[in-house]
């Protein structure tokens, strides 16, 4: 791997070198499944210490920031001419909490079994920090001539907001992470569709409203049962809001990643899907699949609408006392192009007028464009990698760090390749149980960041 390319040779790694690197980023990968960041607390810092080390050995120049002791951000760059603005890399580092009992292998172990790599991250989304760690010692050991800046940030707090994260690199750190494109989750995974396989590439993400509903009623004795108990008022309110579905939005990306593969599917599959864009029908069309594949019916769903989930409960402080108010919290979760006040109008209409809101938190939802010069580089990547598949643009119901970024004017895609079987479930493996990644899936993903960044990032490319 030491020798350096010579001027108009292919950026592109001989196959031994390929399986040397692909050892090393499966390393990389267990070194960081072992370290528990699991959020809260977050404790990053151990993680980031070890991506310090090797880059510091690889002698690539990077940075740390911390907002609060222990929870580390990693910052390096690999520096271009400077004629075309910086691509970034970004992953974080943290994970969500794992119930060790449910799990086959322990989560924190890195184990491999089955031709998989398991452990909490595996695929949110330490491999991607260790794909474009990976990807970052090939173009600086290869000396790859750039037209950009590359930059690798491993960052903390996704999973709690990124407050000691992305969202602080981006208010205190600027100029470490601009950059005109960003490259982060949630997409890149296979999806099978019938015989069909797409690669979905986030390209916009929903808004968030924290709320609060609130039901007041006179408080009183419970031995003496009133109609008017804050209590069961808020529940008529929760139940409402469990029953309904809100209006259907149909989004330009929605529309376009249903049609997309609605074309490439099958009798019965595309006439269900072409069904879903039509709001008179959707519904039904949602509920018959909510009976028989409620993992695909899910997101499907919250791309569609503007959701509301119940998720926190608080009424009295005494068994036999009525309560004079009644509180739930509630995650919602806002279409891009739809406003908070729009989004709460919907919930009124729902829950009706006698009930209080105070809304919590809340940020709108963001569509990036797809008509760009990388995301035509990913497509291509994508087809040349796995012919006969096609990447397509695709909203999530969450959001992620392009939140964040945005704010520095980024242009920001979920891409984390990897390659799945049809038996590999990512939406189940993502916060689930038993979280892994399949090994051959894993360096496929690899080559596919690296052909994609030495392609779009190298001297006269891209
Ligand atoms: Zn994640």
């Amino acid at each position: 791997m030491a020798e350096a390319i010579a001027s108009g040779a292919t950026a592109a790694p001989a196959d031994a070198d390929w399986a040397a690197l692909e050892r090393e980023a499966l390393g990389h990968l267990r070194a960081l499944l072992r370290i528990d960041t699991t959020n809260p607390p977050g404790n990053e810092r151990a993680a980031a210490d070890y991506l310090a080390g090797v880059l510091a050995r690889e002698e690539i120049p990077f940075a740390t920031f911390e907002k609060a002791p222990g929870r580390t951000n990693v910052v390096a760059r690999l520096k271009g001419s400077g004629a075309r603005a910086a691509l970034l890399l970004s992953g974080h580092l943290d994970v969500v909490p794992a119930v060790a009992e449910a799990w086959q292998h322990p989560p924190f172990s890195g184990a491999e079994h089955d031709g998989c790599l398991w452990g909490r991250g595996a695929v949110d989304m330490k491999n991607m920090v260790a794909m474009s760690l990976t990807t970052l010692l090939a173009l600086k050991r290869r000396r790859v001539p750039l037209d950009r800046d590359v930059i690798f940030a491993a960052v903390a707090d996704e999973e709690a907001g990124s407050r000691h994260g992305s969202l602080f690199l981006v208010d205190r750190h600027p100029d470490a992470v601009k950059a005109e494109f960003v490259l982060t989750e949630v997409g890149g995974h296979t999806l099978h569709v019938g015989p069909a396989r797409f690669y979905p590439v986030q390209v916009a993400e929903k808004g968030i409203c924290w709320f609060e509903i609130s039901a007041d009623g006179p408080p009183g004795h419970g031995s003496m049962p009133h109609p008017h108990n804050a209590v069961a008022r808020l529940g008529r309110a929760i139940a409402a809001l469990s029953r309904a579905r809100l209006p259907q939005h149909n989004t330009e990306v929605v529309s376009g990643f249903i049609r997309a593969m609605a074309a490439r599917v099958p009798f019965p599959q595309r006439q269900a899907l072409g069904l879903l864009l039509r709001p008179a029908l959707s519904p039904r069309v949602l509920g018959w699949l909510e009976k028989r594949n409620l993992e695909q019916a899910l997101p499907l769903n919250a791309m569609l609408r503007n959701t509301a989930s119940p998720t926190l409960l608080a009424a009295g402080n005494k068994i036999n006392v009525i309560p004079d108010s009644a509180t739930v919290g509630v995650d919602g979760r806002v279409l891009p192009g739809q406003s908070v006040e729009s989004f709460l109008d919907e919930i009124r209409r729902v829950v009706g007028r006698d009930v209080r809101f105070t809304v919590l938190e809340q940020h709108e939802g963001t569509t990036f464009d797809s008509r760009t010069p990388l995301f035509d580089a990913i497509a291509e990547v994508v087809a040349r990698h796995d012919p006969g598949a096609v990447a397509i643009p695709y909203m999530i119901p969450g959001f992620t760090d392009a939140f964040a970024y945005r704010r520095l004017g980024a242009i920001c895609y979920g891409f984390s390749p990897v390659q799945l079987g049809p038996e590999m479930k990512f939406s189940q493996m993502y916060h689930g149980h038993d979280e892994r990644i399949p090994v051959a899936g894993f360096c496929w993903g690899l080559r596919v960041l690296y052909d994609l960044v030495s392609g779009f990032c190298g001297r006269g490319r891209g």
